[in-house]
C-alpha cells in the first residue's frame, strides 16, 4: 500500500485517504503558445517505470495538495514537499540521486 506524508497536516496517510492528481511541475500553455506546444501541455504526460513526480490531494484529511517524489517500479517514497514549488526540493532530488545513480525525469535530474 502506498503511504504519503501529508507536508501541510503531518499526516502519515495511505493511499485511500488519498486522490491522485497526475504528473507535478507541468509547464502551463496558453493564449500566445503555439498549438504544438498546447498540445502537449493537454496530452502529453511521463510515464516512467521509476522515478516520477506526481500531485496528491489529501482528500480525507485536510484536503490540500501536496507533490510527492517516488518510484512508480517499487511504490519507495523519496520525499513529498508543497505545491507551491517550481520544482522539487534539492534535499529531494539529492535523496534520489543516493539511491537512483543516473535518474532523469523531463529535464530534472
Ligand atoms: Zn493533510
Amino acid at each position: 500500500m502506498l503511504i504519503l506524508h501529508c507536508p501541510y497536516c503531518g499526516v502519515d496517510a495511505d493511499e485511500t485517504d488519498l486522490h491522485a492528481g497526475g504528473e507535478a511541475h507541468l509547464k502551463r500553455e496558453g493564449p500566445g503558445s503555439t498549438d504544438d506546444d498546447f498540445e502537449d501541455y493537454l496530452f502529453l504526460r511521463e510515464n516512467p517505470k521509476g522515478v516520477h513526480f506526481e500531485r496528491w490531494r489529501h482528500v480525507y484529511g485536510c484536503g490540500k495538495w501536496f507533490l510527492a517524489a517516488r518510484c512508480t517500479n517499487t511504490l519507495e517514497v523519496f520525499g513529498t514537499y508543497s505545491a507551491q514549488t517550481t520544482e522539487p526540493p534539492q534535499e529531494i532530488k539529492d535523496i534520489i540521486s543516493e539511491k537512483r545513480s543516473g535518474w532523469s525525469w523531463g529535464n530534472l535530474s
